[in-house]
């Protein structure tokens, strides 16, 4: 005999079997124990949730020789031929695969002889949404007034996707994906059934990984006893399925939580080196994340959680990361499923996205990640981590901007033009700024060994206040602003610089937007800002270095929050940067 696939050797044959349709079951049960039939059944729901299955056995049932009964005999010659498949009152016809009009008026035509040997012609239609609107329509009609002796029995995973003359002509019963117990509950019969074994772990796995579907959930089980002879295995099931490990997992969270982007991202590697399927793993992320964010409720919730292997995990890290954080984080891995079904290299796609997690979660302290990797930046010696950390980071920032903008000053117009003050003057202006942390970021060009200039920190903190503001008031804002490279405050003006081509600069400069950033700035500065964009081409910082005076760079890109004021600083900003770029004393400026 051919090899019969676990799912359908197992195929319930009554209602009594079918695992978790209660609701379904019992309906159909009353109505044929009272003889009570429709002409058209739709059987909805999630694929593998029993709608072929129960479609046969109502088949079954009202052609079955003790018909009216709750549940088909089974001894009978029609309910022994239905199940054998073998009976030509019994039409199953796939919608996917026969879905225009051709098939539906060959249908209609049948449909007019009336059965052999049974009570009713059953047509079982699958993946109903299937049919074109052509053969919608020419089916309708029969639909409506099918001849005696025929029931039609629609099923679809879509019923959202068949029109709703089809619907309203039917008795409609919606199939639920069924729970990781019940499931679970399944599994363990069918293994006791079969005579094998299997630890819980494996069993809990295995439900988990069927989301809801039985049919996944037996294959699975059949593609895993194959494995090995012995004792089925968590890490068999595992092994086969590509799922990552709790504990992997849990590693991963920790590293997210300490701010170890360096093991973080080794575990990433061994993941991805050990071929596991990444979207199993994002789903667990997502589901471990939306948990910890949903706290602990108790009920049916923590019994699922029972059942994911993640209570451990929940327990440990619940309280560890701020509500606000773990809402954009799992915003973001919702985003990184849809992108990572279009990467090309979904490892890679992954890693970059554990970097984003990385920093939204350590916003203040990932900074000094980044210090180490770059160590031309310089960090102040002695001065406590969580303060010079931003600092350093807001003083780097601009410094590849601020280079190419002072060279393309020095190309276009030469310094004495400036009507900035000379080079006393202009530092002592500094000085004098109020300690409101308004001082402009004053950097210095990367790998110089000048340390940062005390009003850094300050200027980190003005900066985060802002981001603060802004992200209180309107999420998309904030993303816009804070995708600026740097940020430089000057007067009364505050200068953002974007990579060229980057949308954000546009963005942020729309007018509702421009608008909320002004008034984020008033309520920290006290005063009205003026906001402009500047763009910057990207390049290598040791392209900067020697070749100044010979390379004509790139004029900088500029949009104006308007003002008349806005030329003058934007020169006095430009010749700071100047200044600083060539060797020499200022002697005079025009
Ligand atoms: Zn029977």
């Amino acid at each position: 005999m051919a090899y019969l696939s676990l799912y359908r050797r197992l195929r319930p044959l009554a209602f009594d079997q079918l695992t978790g349709q209660g609701h379904v079951t019992r309906t159909l049960s009353h109505a044929l124990s009272r003889g009570q039939l429709a002409h058209a059944y739709l059987f909805c729901g999630p694929r593998g949730t029993g709608k072929t299955t129960t479609a046969k056995i109502l088949a079954r049932a009202v052609n079955c020789h003790h018909y009216p009964a709750p549940e088909p005999c089974g001894e009978c010659p029609p309910c022994r031929n239905i199940a054998a498949g073998v009976s030509l009152d019994v039409i199953e016809m796939d919608a996917a695969s026969n879905r225009g009009i051709d098939e539906i008026r060959e249908l209609r035509e049948r449909t007019r002889y009336a059965s052999g040997e049974s009570r009713y012609k059953v047509y079982i239609i699958d993946e109903a949404h299937m049919l074109t609107n052509e053969a919608c329509n020419a089916f309708l009609k029969t639909l409506e007034e099918p001849p005696p002796g025929v029931i039609f029995i629609l099923a679809t995973t879509d019923p959202s996707r068949l029109p709703s003359t089809i619907v309203s002509r039917c008795q409609r019963f919606d199939f639920h994906l069924l729970t990781v117990e019940q499931i679970g509950e399944k599994l363990r019969q069918v293994i006791e059934d079969e005579g094998w074994r299997a630890e819980d772990e494996a069993v809990r796995l295995m439900a988990r990984l069927a989301e809801g579907s039985l049919r996944d959930a037996l294959g699975i089980l059949e593609q895993c006893s194959a494995y090995d002879d012995e004792m089925l295995t968590a890490e068999h099931v595992r092994s086969l399925t590509g799922v990552t490990r709790v504990e992997t997992i849990g590693a991963l969270i920790e590293a997210l939580a300490a701010g170890d982007l360096e093991a973080g991202l080794q575990t990433l590697q061994e993941i991805i080196y050990s071929g596991r399927d990444l979207t199993m793993l994002l789903r667990d992320l997502i589901f471990f994340f939306s948990r910890l964010l949903l706290g602990g409720t108790p009920g049916r919730l923590q019994l699922e959680e029972s059942y994911y292997g993640f209570e451990d995990l929940l327990k440990q890290y619940r309280g560890r990361f701020h509500r606000a954080y773990l809402l954009e984080l799992i915003e973001l891995l919702h985003g990184l499923s849809g992108e990572m079904r279009y990467a090309h290299y979904p490892q890679f796609t992954l890693e970059v996205a554990y970097i984003r997690m990385m920093r939204l979660l350590h916003r203040e302290e990932l900074p000094a990640a980044a210090a180490v990797e770059s160590p031309v930046t310089p960090q102040k010696s002695g001065s406590p981590k969580k303060a010079a950390a931003p600092a350093a980071i807001a003083a780097q920032k601009p410094a590849a901007p601020s280079r190419s903008a002072a060279k393309g000053a020095a190309a276009a117009e030469p310094p004495s033009e400036q009507p900035a003050a000379p080079r006393q003057s202009a530092r002592q202006k500094e000085a004098a700024v109020p300690p409101t942390g308004a001082a402009p970021s004053h950097d210095g060009p990367a790998g110089s060994p000048e340390p940062p200039p005390a009003d850094t920190a300050a200027d980190a903190d003005w900066w985060e206040q802002l981001l603060r503001e802004v992200k209180a008031r309107k999420k998309v804002v904030y993303r816009h602003l804070n995708a600026a490279q740097g940020h430089k405050l000057e007067g009364n003006r505050l200068l953002l610089i974007y990579q060229s081509g980057d949308f954000a600069g546009e963005r942020i400069m729309e007018t509702n937007h421009r608008r909320l950033l002004e008034e984020s700035c008033r309520e920290i500065f006290d005063r009205h800002l003026q906001i402009r964009v500047r763009y910057v081409e990207s390049e290598p910082q040791s392209a900067l270095e020697g070749d100044t005076h010979t390379v004509p760079p790139p004029a900088p890109r500029e949009s104006s929050g308007g003002g008349p004021s806005g030329k003058k600083g934007e020169r006095s900003y430009r010749f700071e940067e100047a200044e600083r770029l060539f060797p020499g004393e200022v002697f005079e400026v025009q």
